[in-house]
């Protein structure tokens, strides 16, 4: 599997494994798509987006919510940054359920939500290991577009619920970059969101079109 190098740019057009339980980052420049494949199904990919000149800038949830007046976003939605800009647009989506509610998994999900005594560090701990060497710290993480998690909404309580995901083997979603940007993405470290088993999550960075 192809490496990133030294400075955050990935290979065009090969295919990278994110392994289980893990996660990592690297730069999307203007007009690059980014794929993101669930190679075996049932599995959620978590997906942050930082400005790379102004890494204060994030994607941001409530924006992109707020502005299609939706809660399930696919294709030809924008996803906004805290400014208001556009960071990405979904341009191919096999699957139209995707979230963008919840927070990424840490430890303190593990320990509310599971009860777990020495809980994984999940898709925050993940993902803030490795934003870290762009000086992105912990605390400026955002929620992340969390690629095939299935949370539903009950209509008249709100109450949520995370089921399995919808994606089957081979699906994807595909984003092409309206900024140059620091990705981050990620497995997913829950159990529940994932439908009870862990699986890694495949990538695939392309060229500018003409
Ligand atoms: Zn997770």
């Amino acid at each position: 599997m192809a490496q990133k190098d030294s400075n955050g740019t990935l290979p065009l057009n090969e295919t990278i494994e994110i392994p289980v339980r893990s996660g990592r980052a690297f730069l999307l420049q203007k007009g690059q798509r980014l794929t993101v494949i669930d190679p075996r199904g049932g599995q959620v990919s978590d997906l942050l987006a930082f400005n790379l000149h102004d890494q204060r800038e994030v994607i941001s949830s409530g924006r992109s919510l707020d502005y299609a007046s939706r809660i399930y976003l696919t294709t030809n939605d924008p996803l906004y940054s805290n400014r208001s800009n556009i960071m990405l647009r979904i341009v191919e989506d096999t699957v139209g359920r995707h979230d963008f509610l919840l927070t990424p998994c840490s430890k303190d999900t593990f320990r509310i939500i599971y009860g777990d005594k020495e809980p994984h560090q999940g898709c925050f701990g993940n993902l803030a290991e490795a934003v870290q060497p762009y000086g992105i710290e912990p605390d400026d993480i955002p929620v992340a577009f969390n690629c095939f998690m299935n949370t539903v909404v009950d209509g008249k309580t709100g109450e949520l619920q995370v089921l399995p995901p919808i994606s089957k083997a081979g699906d994807h979603i595909t984003f092409e970059a309206d900024m140059d940007l620091i990705v981050g993405l990620t497995a997913c470290s829950a159990l529940q969101s994932n439908g009870g088993s862990f699986k890694p999550i495949h990538f695939r960075v392309d060229a500018n079109r003409p």
